[in-house]
């Protein structure tokens, strides 16, 4: 039986948009323009792109580049969710520091208005959202509070209610994922990002740390921060972060970024410089001072205002940087990519696959 090749269905063209006035036409000579198109892929160039190799002429704009505004306005519409979970015990200043990072009522605060703060048995798992819109684009950010965490006499295993929080939004969204009806989009609530907060003891770190990170590293995306680093001097806080850096490294602690999945050099060097500056000696504030005339977050402290987005002062603002300005789509692909997919792969093995579910709940057929 001999194989016939389907000729392409030949379809009419439709006419080719003008390009865009705000976008400006690739110009053969520009550095990141067409010469570094084909060979990034490994592919031929065509003389569509503006190679002019022999007997190809440059035949004007196609309008491929067009695709970073298309992208940028669907994501506008769509919105994104982030979801960011505060680990460390209580009173470290976790809520105080999710809000300053997101400069609103995000967390709740350890106690309320007179009322007393009661530490809870076990460790509670206590998730709010809200929905931040800034220069037209949408976040449905959730916090993800752990209260009673480390606060036991005995905190052995305390992290097992943290690790199930973190699979069930993995199995959660694994069950949408393998629905025969699923949803256009699926609802994403797994942890893109777990703040670590150590505290600012000067000394080393605690069981429960080396502990905790060492479990969750595999599952999740965790980033140690050194809380209430105002309680330290610079010097004080500098040996500290060292001495963090060097267990967590002794300990095999990987923790975000991590080496592994830097893309490139450039990426590389980029995390490299993160790292070394890692854990940020953070400090968190609601409260205003008056300072050269102008008003800052800050906390008052025996020697003068610590102000919290001054990075003279403390890393506040390098910690805000990297998590929401450099790295929050980082987060979330290493989130889908390496996290989930092992969950996801782990999770197909040793089921020999699962029970896709039906938008009526029922089971139809395996996968
Ligand atoms: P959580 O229990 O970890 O969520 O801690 P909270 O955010 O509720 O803060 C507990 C207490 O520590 C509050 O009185 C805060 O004002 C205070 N606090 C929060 N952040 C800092 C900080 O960076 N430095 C200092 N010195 N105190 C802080
Ligand atoms: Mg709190």
């Amino acid at each position: 039986m001999s194989e016939s090749i389907v000729p392409p269905e030949v379809r009419p063209k439709p006419a080719v948009p003008a390009k865009p006035p705000h976008v400006a036409a690739p110009s053969p000579t520009a550095p990141h323009g067409p010469s570094g198109l084909g060979g990034g892929f490994g592919v031929d160039r065509v003389p569509g792109l503006g190679h002019s190799g022999s007997g190809s002429t440059l035949l004007g704009y196609i309008g491929i580049d067009t695709i970073i505004e298309q992208m940028r306005k669907k994501t506008m519409k769509a919105g994104f969710d982030f979801n960011i979970m505060i680990v460390g015990h209580s009173g470290l200043g976790k809520s105080t520091l999710v809000n300053t990072l997101f400069k609103s009522q995000v967390s709740r605060w350890s106690s309320g208005w007179g009322g007393e703060h009661k530490i809870p048995k076990t460790v509670e798992i206590k998730a709010v959202s809200h929905v931040i819109e800034e220069g037209g684009v949408k976040m449905k950010l959730t916090v993800i509070d752990t209260p009673g965490f480390g606060d036991q006499i005995n905190n052995e295993n305390c992290w097992d209610p943290i690790s199930k929080y973190i699979n069930e939004q993995y199995e959660k969204f694994l069950k949408e994922e393998v629905n025969i009806a699923r949803k256009k989009r699926i609802p994403d609530t797994r942890v893109h990002c777990c703040l670590y907060f150590i505290s600012p003891t000067g000394h080393s770190l605690r069981q429960l740390d080396i502990e905790f990170m060492k479990h969750l590293s595999r599952v999740v995306n965790i980033i140690p921060v050194i809380a209430k680093s105002d309680t330290m001097t610079p010097d004080e806080k500098n040996e500290f972060k060292h001495r963090v850096r060097k267990e967590l490294e002794t300990h095999g602690i990987e923790y975000y970024p991590q080496n592994e999945f830097d893309d490139d050099m450039e990426d590389k060097n980029e995390n490299d410089k993160i790292r070394e500056a890692m854990p940020f000696a953070v400090v968190g504030s609601d409260k205003e001072f008056q300072v050269n005339g102008k008003r800052v977050l800050g906390r008052k402290t025996a020697w003068g205002v610590v102000e919290v987005e001054n990075p003279n002062h403390c890393e506040f603002a390098l910690l805000r940087d990297f998590l929401i300005r450099s790295h929050l789509q980082d987060l979330k692909e290493v989130t889908h990519n390496i996290h989930y997919e092992t969950y996801r792969a782990r999770r197909l093995n040793d089921n020999g696959g699962l029970h896709p579910i039906s938008a009526n709940n029922t089971q139809e057929s395996n996968l």
